[in-house]
């Protein structure tokens, strides 16, 4: 007789029967697939010898997280602006519906209306970057990582691209400066050590088989003690000298200059153009507040041999991020760019987020479930997204304590209708105003109050 406990699962068809009627909202397909995974599940975890689980639960559960749109939307309480795990930029709501009517319609992507002939992609783009930044020429791309690419490759194929050791970065994980490089075809020649680089380390790496020198933003994190580094305006007279193309990978910057408002000096791109740089590049969903982009600004010369490039193509923005930057970029434009919600949460006041902090608090505590401490607390947190590595925004959270600590608390915020991400400090669960959106308070609210606490009685 064959014993092996797998044989008592029941088929996918016959675990589909027996949830008939329980789900009425569920499409079929996530049912047929949460059934398939879950009795995988309860497959493997016999093999290892424990207890199948319940597969039709199981089952439920998993379809009803795969019925669920993606990107499924949370809410930000973490305090940091520009989260890379959360998408970073948040559009404003006039640029969404911007990218809602050219999502929905056919439209003029590539045809001059004046002539009735084929138009160039994103020509007005071009235009709104250049008035903004008084760049002789720009070009937008699918992300700042694309840019650095395209940039490097039409620039130095084949050739050799110096860079400071100082500055081969890692972002986000899989962007790379030496594996970018690989990528482009060309040879990386690296130059000075990891905490000094000289304007003659440099010199002793250029020769006729250079073809940029490039110059990375230590975006997320910073050097500091005994160190030095050529700074854009002298790399570009080295540049000029010997004929050779200065490209910078700026990382986040904006186009509006902020500067007053305590942003260190190389966040704002269009004075990084003063320096004579050939190009500049940098993220459209990062300080620019607006969709995920890569932004080339500069001479009119090489932004055109970008344009020329086969990879140009591979890159080019789709029509919904060219509405979501056209829109964007208008918004700067107008002079309102504390509309753009990144920019708005980078500059509210303190003492205004306090404020918010407090009614979120007030509005918790009529809710909150027995045995749940909600306190406020002054927060800092960093800006995020490879931005402004070192600064941090003063704020306030509302910190949230349970007798089971504050895991468990993060972790049913997270599985709530609405996930609301916080962050753990310690043993409290800090949910910080400063991100917050129109709307999110009530989404909390609801997360809250469906708080079942462990150990709330040892509490009372
Ligand atoms: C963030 C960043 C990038 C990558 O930007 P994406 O828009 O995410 O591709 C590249 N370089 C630097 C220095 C960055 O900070």
């Amino acid at each position: 007789m064959n014993t092996d406990p797998r044989r008592g699962l029941p088929s996918v068809d016959r675990l589909l029967r027996a949830l008939e009627g329980r789900a009425p909202g569920l499409p079929g397909w996530a049912l047929r697939e949460g059934a398939r995974r879950a009795l995988a599940a309860a497959r493997s975890a016999l093999e290892a010898g424990g207890p199948p689980g319940d597969p039709e639960a199981q089952a439920l559960a998993l379809a009803g997280e795969l019925a669920r749109p993606r990107p499924i939307r949370v809410v930000n309480a973490s305090g940091v602006v520009l989260h890379t795990n959360l998408g970073r930029a948040v559009l404003a709501p006039e640029v969404a519906e911007q990218v809602a009517a050219a999502a929905s319609a056919y439209t003029a992507l590539e045809l001059d209306l004046a002539s009735g002939e084929r138009g160039e992609r994103g020509a007005e783009i071009a235009t709104l970057l250049r008035l903004l930044s008084g760049a002789e020429d720009a070009l937008a791309v699918n992300n700042a990582a694309g840019a650095v690419l395209l940039a490097v490759s039409a620039l130095a194929r084949g050739r050799e691209v110096i860079v400071s050791r100082g500055e081969l970065v890692e972002i986000g994980g899989s962007f790379r400066i030496p594996e970018i490089l690989g990528a482009a075809g060309v040879t990386l020649v690296e130059v000075g050590t990891t905490n000094r680089t000289h304007r003659r380390d440099y010199e002793a790496a250029l020769g006729p088989r250079t073809g940029a020198i490039l110059k990375v933003h230590r975006s997320n994190f910073a050097l500091s003690g005994f160190v030095a580094e050529v700074e854009l305006p002298e790399l570009v007279a080295l540049g000029r000298q010997h004929g050779v193309p200065v490209v910078e990978d700026l990382g986040s910057a904006t186009l509006v200059d902020l500067r007053a408002h305590g942003l260190p000096p190389e966040s704002f791109a269009p004075a990084r153009l003063e320096s004579g740089v050939d190009l500049v590049c940098f993220s459209g969903d990062k300080l620019l507040g607006g969709p995920q982009a890569g932004i080339v600004l500069g001479r009119a010369e090489p932004v055109a041999a970008l344009r020329r490039s086969p990879l140009a193509r591979a890159l080019r923005l789709d029509k919904l991020t060219l509405a979501a930057l056209d829109a964007t970029l208008r918004v700067l434009l107008a002079g309102r760019a504390h509309e753009l919600p990144t920019l708005r949460q980078l500059l509210e006041a303190p003492e205004r987020v306090a404020e918010r902090a407090a009614a979120l608090a007030s509005l918790l505590r009529k809710s909150a479930p027995p045995g749940l401490a909600i306190t406020l607390e002054p927060t800092r947190a960093p800006v995020g997204g490879g931005s402004l590595p070192g600064f941090e925004l003063a704020s306030t959270a509302v910190a949230l304590a349970g007798a089971a600590g504050a895991e468990p608390l993060a972790r049913a915020l997270r599985a709530a209708s609405v996930p609301v991400i916080g962050r753990v400090v310690g043993e409290r669960l800090l949910l910080d105003a400063r991100t917050l959106l129109p709307g999110d308070e009530d989404a909390i609210e609801a997360a809250v109050a469906g708080l079942e606490l462990d150990g709330a009685r040892d509490i009372r």
